[in-house]
């Protein structure tokens, strides 16, 4: 998998869903990770040499060339979620990359920096895409919460985004999102019980 086609695009979370095969919610992360040769791991499972101390909700370092996260499994589960796809975003947007050394940390405090926001748009796109949710007829943060697997909170940002763009009616412009939306279609149909055909 060469990352660098991933790199600086807004498509990213959506090549990343139709590259994998995501076909339903909540996306299988534990797939996405096996298909782009990431170790997940927790803190627990790791004795860490050297300077960089495990804090934080997570982290992706490069062992060799192979990209590894490492999340904190004493976080609520759909937390824990969120940060390995931020950790995601961090390597599929060539925040941190082979041989340059250096870790990216999820952290909260650092929202406004630039690479931060990125790879939290990157999860949230990855996790709650939002011509799915506009599929079923998703619009509460409730509804979203449960049906991607994320926290309420994260849900609630989402379902603001979700407002702004049923406002623009702008659903399945790209070509891409059209992609995902097809190969969602089956899983979008089940749930709402729209008969083969219709
Ligand atoms: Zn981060």
């Amino acid at each position: 998998m060469n990352y660098k086609d991933y790199q600086n695009t807004r498509d990213a979370a959506w090549k990343i869903l139709l590259d994998c095969g995501i076909e339903k919610l909540p996306v299988d992360l534990n797939h996405i990770c096996r298909q782009l040769g990431v170790g997940v791991y927790r803190y627990g499972d790791i004795t860490m040499t050297g300077e960089t101390p495990l804090q934080g909700d997570g982290l992706l370092y490069f062992e060799g060339s192979r990209p590894v996260i490492l999340f904190d499994q004493d976080k609520p589960p759909a937390r824990i979620r969120f940060t390995i796809a931020h950790e995601l975003g961090h390597l599929v947007l060539g925040h941190v990359a082979a041989g340059q050394g250096g870790a990216a940390k999820r952290d909260f405090s650092v929202a406004a920096d630039p690479v931060e926001a990125a790879a939290n748009r990157f999860a949230i796109r990855l996790l709650a895409p939002a011509c799915v949710l506009w599929g079923l007829e998703a619009y509460t943060a409730q509804e979203i919460s449960q049906l991607c697997n994320i926290s309420v909170q994260a849900a609630q940002f989402r379902a603001e985004r979700m407002l702004v763009l049923r406002g623009r009616g702008k659903f399945l412009i790209s070509a891409l999102e059209q992609q995902v939306y097809k190969q969602f279609q089956p899983f979008i149909r089940e749930a709402r019980q729209i008969p083969p055909g219709e």
